[in-house]
């Protein structure tokens, strides 16, 4: 009876390293495929810009050494628009890259002090200026006068930035709306465009690394931004949801309590 109890022991024993080895494999597995889409988006998102970099640089060395005459003063600022643009956009990539590779690495606490939301909503807007020009859209901010709680300042700006700008890169030129509100509960900032909106299969998934709704493929990105934000907001104790109908818009709401509460890692 004894040497059967044993041996039913060991069986137990070796079907349970069995099984843990197997999910670790499959664990493995995920972490390299997940290692490898990475390195492949980030490589061809840096390389995009940096092409384009190239071909200004050739283009106004041609300009300024081989034929002077053949070109105005216009072209050359609008080359140098081009040049700002796309380095900001590599710009963009790098911090979002960073910022991956720091949650990635176990995050790190929040830093938290006062904040005015409102402040910050203003000022993340009026980035936008320029893009809102390019894209012919018009964004309107509503916000009580003071909105004061307890966040990390540069965390509540990253959010912010995502959103508003996936509002303009996916609104399709129509309005777009930021509202602040606040209670007694906490803050909440709904961000609205009136552009192709989210079909329900895609409404979570779109939080997750490196997703990208297969409609989207067209515009740049590398599907980490709502990843960064869905990160960032949790470790404010908040949280951040979309409401949308295809063809009509989406609104992404992102609640915060008015304290974050410490401790919690991005
Ligand atoms: P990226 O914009 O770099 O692809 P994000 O993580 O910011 O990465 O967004 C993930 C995907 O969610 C986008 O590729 C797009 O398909 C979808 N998405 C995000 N914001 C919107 C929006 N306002 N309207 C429609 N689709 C959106």
């Amino acid at each position: 009876i004894e040497w059967i109890a044993s041996h039913a022991a060991m069986k137990v024993e070796t079907a349970r390293l069995y099984h843990t080895l197997k999910k670790t494999n499959a664990e493995l597995d995920e972490a390299v495929k997940a290692r490898d889409t990475f390195i492949a988006i980030a490589a061809h998102e840096l390389r995009t810009p940096l092409s384009t970099l190239k071909l200004h640089a050739q283009m106004l060395r041609r300009f300024a050494t081989r034929d002077p005459e053949s070109f105005t003063p216009q072209m050359v600022v609008d080359r140098l628009g081009s040049v700002d643009r796309q380095v900001n956009r590599l710009d963009r990539l790098i911090d979002q890259l960073m910022n991956v590779s720091r949650i990635i690495d176990g995050g790190m606490a929040p830093e938290l002090g006062p904040c005015d939301l409102c402040v910050v909503a203003r000022d993340v807007v009026s980035r936008f200026e320029q893009a809102l020009e390019d894209a012919g859209c018009q964004l309107s901010l509503s916000a009580p006068p003071g909105v004061h709680g307890i966040w990390d300042l540069d965390r509540l700006d990253h959010i912010l930035t995502n959103l508003v700008s996936n509002a303009i890169k996916y609104g399709g030129g129509q309005p777009i709306e930021v509202r602040v509100f606040c209670d007694a509960d906490g803050a909440r900032v709904e961000v609205e465009d009136r552009g192709e909106g989210i079909a329900p299969r895609d409404r979570e998934r779109i939080f997750e690394r490196f997703e990208r709704v297969i409609s989207s493929r067209q515009t740049k990105g590398m599907g980490l931004g709502l990843w960064i934000v869905r990160s960032y907001t949790e470790s404010l104790g908040g949280q951040i949801r979309v409401e949308s109908e295809l063809g009509q818009g989406s609104t992404f709401i992102l609640e915060l309590p008015l304290h974050s509460p410490a401790n919690q890692g991005a």
